[in-house]
């Protein structure tokens, strides 16, 4: 198995671009990939302030990696949703990789800051634990990057991920989120920029990305995701993609070339109802946002409104 670029002995195979590569050449194709997918969907300008949403899983931490090789200039946000140890350990593998880069690291804990944690917030809700996290997540990241002053948020979401939420979407023709499962979602009435640099790479390659890069990142799943339909969509995609490489790129790729427009009408029609939420300021469509419930019904502390940054810090 030799290196497609150099002819040196290879490292690893990727069956969908029917290639092996060398250390070296693996890099660089993750770091051309990202850049790649930066262009091609006008992600990010080089004068952007980038906060990208950290767990201390491998793809959040090497995204910032990328990002930061890349010349951009990044910070992280972890988001501590006490889970238990499973938060402990992956709070200390994002200090413990932005201490090695030298890099920023803001941290916004759900218990300490908001009086609730996932587990129990989500059956005070009466939701399942990774719609109460997502929900959280999502108002959080936004709220972080509004009181920075940041431009973009960046998650750390990769083509496996993509595809397996495209794949549940249709499956249950939830034509209200196809019109939104973008790369690239731009700033518009109170939310900042978000993207996903990581699209055009796999879990495996950002798992051995990592390994190559000596980043430590948190290897366990976190113990939520136990029953997640999401994980039974990746299990079924990888089905496919052994048999037929290259399929979860083309699922996906070939949605957003010709499919994901039929869908915007509705996205965008859902964007005009938006107004501020009069608990917290964000935007919703409802009389008070979602998190805004969840957190009442968590018994935790409100939030208060957003203070908007006049700049950078
Ligand atoms: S698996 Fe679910 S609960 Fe755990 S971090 Fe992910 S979304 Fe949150
Ligand atoms: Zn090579
Ligand atoms: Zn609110």
């Amino acid at each position: 198995m030799r290196c497609r670029v150099c002819r040196q002995p290879a490292v690893i195979d990727i069956r969908r671009h029917n290639a092996n590569f060398c250390t070296e050449h693996f890099l660089k194709l993750c770091r051309d990939q990202v850049a790649k997918a930066i262009g091609e969907f006008d992600m990010i300008d080089p004068s952007d302030r980038v906060l990208v949403a950290v767990s201390g899983g491998k793809d959040s931490l090497a995204l910032w990696d990328l990002l930061l090789d890349l010349g951009y200039q990044v910070d992280g946000l972890y988001l501590g949703l006490g889970i238990g140890d499973y938060s402990h350990a992956s709070r200390d593998h994002a200090r413990a990789f932005a201490q090695q880069r030298q890099a920023k690291l803001v941290e916004v804990d759900l218990p300490t800051d908001y009086g609730y944690d996932i587990p129990t917030g989500a059956k005070a809700a009466r939701r399942v634990p990774c719609s109460a996290c997502g929900l959280s997540k999502r108002h959080l990241f936004d709220r972080a990057a509004l009181e920075g002053g940041y431009d973009v948020v960046a998650t750390g979401h990769n083509l496996d991920d993509e595809a397996a939420v495209l794949f549940g979407n249709v499956l249950r023709w939830h034509t209200e989120y196809l019109g939104r499962q973008l790369p690239v979602l731009p700033a518009a009435n109170g939310f900042p920029r978000k993207v996903k640099p990581l699209v055009r790479l796999g879990e495996r390659e950002m798992a051995a990305y990592c390994v190559m890069r000596g980043i430590d990142y948190i290897v366990e799943e976190c113990p939520m995701a136990v029953g997640n339909k999401h994980l039974g969509y990746k299990d079924a995609l990888n089905a496919i993609e052994v048999t037929s490489p290259g399929s979860k790129h083309d699922f996906y790729f070939g949605f957003l070339s010709r499919a994901a427009e039929r869908f915007r009408s509705q996205a965008t029609a859902e964007q005009a109802e938006l107004h501020p939420c009069p608990s917290c300021g964000a935007p919703t469509t409802a009389d008070t946002c979602a998190f805004c419930r969840l957190v009442v019904r968590a018994g935790g502390q409100a939030p208060v409104p957003v203070q908007l940054s006049t700049g950078p810090r």
